[in-house]
């Protein structure tokens, strides 16, 4: 299969919704927890712990938004309708790497992070509608890019989420921890890709092409 790098078609959307940024619970367990029970300084009572914690990108006064009142409908997710899923009609070519049923692209540009890719796989499914051999397809993929990513040398770890808000086409992140910055372990690093500025052009060319060239080579 050949492994291209062409130029990113992102088509409107598809990394911005459902790029990854949750927070979790005030009792979410990461390595950085067990450092930062204590408040933020000048933080008000009611903030969770983990404005505390190293990892969080924010210092400061801060406060909480009020929570909205739960809707009685969810709102439609974009591909929801596949005759208006940009996945579907996107070519292989604006990818990274694909194969009979699985695609692999990247953000159209370089951020913070040293390597963010999105699996997706060829059909219109959403994870939970994947079948046997997609899910087990899948867990393979999981393996090999995980390895395939923290084998860079600027790599130390590799976060893999799979959120589902945004778009109805499946979405499986994989997000490159760069080695040797510890404050950026735990669910706070979705943030901190869009904070630090972005890495090389040249170094993030050479990342992609090195994890598709790694697929290729089955
Ligand atoms: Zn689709």
């Amino acid at each position: 299969m050949l492994s291209r790098l062409a130029p990113m078609r992102y088509l409107s959307g598809v990394a911005s919704a459902s790029t990854p940024g949750q927070i979790p619970q005030s009792n979410h367990s990461t390595p950085n927890s067990q450092q930062g029970n204590q408040r933020a300084s000048g933080a008000r009572s009611d903030l969770p712990a983990f404005v505390a914690w190293p990892a969080f990108p924010f210092e400061g006064e801060m406060r909480l938004k009020p929570l909205q009142e739960p809707v009685s409908a969810e709102p439609p997710r974009r591909g929801d309708r596949q005759e208006q899923c940009s996945a579907c009609h996107t070519p292989d070519s604006a990818y990274l790497w694909s194969n009979e049923r699985w695609r692999l692209k990247s953000p159209p540009a370089p951020s913070g992070l040293p390597v963010v890719v999105i699996l997706e796989p060829r059909a219109h499914l959403d994870l939970g509608d994947l079948s046997t051999m997609h899910a087990a397809e899948l867990g393979v993929l999981t393996v090999r890019l995980e390895r395939a990513i923290r084998n860079l040398e600027s790599v130390a770890q590799v976060h893999v989420n799979r959120w589902g808000d945004g778009t109805a086409h499946l979405q499986q992140w994989f997000l490159a921890r760069p080695h040797g910055y510890l404050q950026l372990r735990g669910p706070f690093m979705t943030m901190w890709d869009e904070i630090l500025p972005p890495v090389e052009e040249h170094e993030w060319r050479m990342n992609l092409e090195y994890i598709a060239a790694w697929l290729a080579d089955d």
